[in-house]
């Protein structure tokens, strides 16, 4: 018999004063258009309809999505329902993982550097061998590169960077696919500077080379995830490092009332995730009597993405993390559970995979590996998008300037290839070609043939000039935007004119994606998301 969700469960036992049933999901949205007397509207919002979403908390959609068909809802804690403090969090990963380079031999001098937190971003590889970072476009060719923290000139980059696709070299490229790994880059960028600049702070041994730099500062900063470094000084003062969304809860318990199940799916392990969740979730709806009744199914250390791919077993914990009775495979709900495997966590939510949603904001092990392995659909978390949705909206006139001013320049590239071609046969042309074949008359033939030749020369002169204006203006509009989204980098989605190696991958594995797990407050619990159709240059041909 087909595997069934039990709907609701006791902990969904939401105090309504509205009967959702009678309002009907239908009504998606409340939206401004039915003017609404304040009172009325106010009673439905709180009875859980929706208010429009803010245009930076919108959900996006890549592949359709419905819903109303999913029974089972996952989540991911660390930069998914816990939003950190970027920058915070940044300098207190410097400032631990400074401190175990310089404990291996590393300068001192290392802690004085003025690490800037936007050199960092989401979606740069780390080029180990020549100690550069750089930005790939979604065919896997360069479009920008920092060696340390100096840019290189197109010309360099070319000299290196030619061939496309090099991201794929998986022993020299390692891909910044989380927000977590941002302070390894800008801290490798310093190390590079220190290598070339001042190689004789290494003393007799010499500097070491840019892989081996590369691998200290991965291994420091992840001694630090393990060692309780960073975890301690965030459990100590939460607050400091992590925003504590006043609508999360909310947004968890709509799910919750609507008939979904919940579960939580963390490679954090018990101490901080308890930490971390209950700074998130206590005492905040008085129907939930910790943060754990949020949850029908508790899963910490789990190790993804093995844990997408390999079958270790679950070990059920009791309520101070300790470990209690044997280790298995299948798990039971209202029990926390350390380690496991998706195959079990699947068979244990009774439900086909495609009526699971998880929600995680790392790339490669919440959102590739359990699209690949799993079959549950995808929701994306991209804290960057927030800003990204501001700068688009206050950038707006000048990135349609730029969209036109492309079309432009295709247009006079176009026109330009033409008029050099037709003047290359013009000039081959001469005037006995049109006596012999025309009967024209030899001052006549002459005539037009120069007068011809120096319109076409003319045209193509004043083509020329303007395809040269159009791409300045097009490079300083760029320089423009590109400043206001990231001075280093300009938007993580975007390469130049095309979509990022980033931004194709948000749209390739996340089904949809969103800034932050609570914008789905102003969302249906019933809604179908709906993507845009996907295009080929040539279906937009006229008909
Ligand atoms: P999740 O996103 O909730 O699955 O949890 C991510 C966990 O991975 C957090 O506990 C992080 O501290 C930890 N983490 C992130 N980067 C590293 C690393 O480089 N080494 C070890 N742990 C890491
Ligand atoms: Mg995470």
């Amino acid at each position: 018999m087909r595997p069934r969700a039990r709907r609701g469960g006791p902990r969904a036992t939401a105090q309504k004063t509205v009967n959702r049933r009678d309002l009907g999901y239908a009504c998606p949205h409340l939206a401004h258009e039915f003017d609404l007397p304040t009172p009325i509207r106010r009673l439905l919002l709180e009875s859980g309809l929706e208010a429009d979403a803010p245009y930076d908390r919108r959900i996006f959609t890549n592949r359709d999505l419905k819903l109303d068909s999913i029974a089972v809802v996952g989540f991911d804690m660390d930069y998914t329902l816990a939003i950190y403090n970027q920058e915070e969090i940044e300098k207190l990963s410097l400032e631990a993982t400074i401190g175990k380079l310089v404990a291996r031999g590393y300068p001192e001098i290392l802690a004085e550097a003025q690490a800037d937190p936007r050199f960092a971003i989401r979606g740069l590889m780390v080029d180990r061998k020549l100690g550069n970072v750089v930005k790939m476009d979604r065919h896997g060719y360069v479009g920008r590169a920092y060696h340390g923290k100096g840019k290189l000139s197109r010309e360099e980059r070319k000299a290196v960077y030619r061939d496309q696709r090099l991201g794929q070299e998986r022993e020299r490229f390692a891909p910044v696919d989380t927000l977590f790994a941002l302070p390894e880059v800008t801290l490798f960028a310093e190390v590079v500077e220190l290598v070339d600049n001042a190689p004789q702070a290494w003393g007799a041994d010499g500097p070491p080379s840019y892989a081996e730099a590369w691998l200290d500062v991965r291994e420091c900063i992840d001694e630090a995830h393990r060692d309780g470094t960073l975890k301690e000084r965030i459990k100590a003062d939460p607050a400091q490092y992590i925003e504590r969304d006043p609508d999360l809860a909310r947004t968890l318990h709509k799910f919750r009332s609507a008939g979904k199940r919940l579960f939580l799916l963390t490679n954090s392990f018990f101490p901080y995730t308890d930490a971390v969740m209950r700074f998130l979730l206590g005492g905040t709806l008085p129907s939930y009597a910790d943060w754990m009744a949020y949850f029908d199914w508790i899963v910490v250390g789990a190790r993804k993405p093995g844990f997408f791919t390999d079958g270790a077993p679950f070990q059920e914990l009791d309520s101070t993390g300790a470990p209690v009775g044997p280790r298995r495979q299948e798990i039971q709900r209202g029990k926390i559970y350390q380690g496991g495997n998706q195959i079990g966590l699947q068979a244990s939510l009774g439900v086909f995979a495609d009526e699971v949603v998880y929600v995680g904001d790392h790339i490669y092990g919440d959102i590739v590996r359990s699209k690949k392995s799993s079959g549950w659909r995808t929701a994306l978390i991209v804290q960057e998008l927030a800003h990204e949705l501001r700068v688009r909206r206050m950038r707006g006139m000048t990135l349609r300037e730029i969209e036109s001013l492309y079309t432009l320049r295709a247009q006079l590239a176009e026109e330009v290839t033409a008029h050099r071609h037709i003047g290359r046969v013009l000039g081959r042309l001469t005037p006995e070609d049109l006596i012999s074949s025309k009967g024209l008359a030899p001052d006549e033939a002459e005539r037009m043939l120069e007068e011809t030749r120096t319109k076409i020369r003319r045209r193509l002169d004043h083509l020329r000039a303007y395809e040269q204006e159009t791409l300045d203006t097009l490079e300083r509009r760029s320089l423009e935007v590109d400043e206001a989204f990231n001075p280093y980098w300009g938007s993580s989605f975007a390469e130049r004119h095309d979509t990022s190696r980033f931004g194709s991958q948000v749209e390739f594995y996340a089904c949809i994606y969103t800034s932050r797990v609570s914008n789905f407050l102003f969302v249906s619990p019933a809604k179908y998301f709906i993507s845009p159709h996907g295009m080929l240059p040539h279906w937009s041909v006229d008909k």
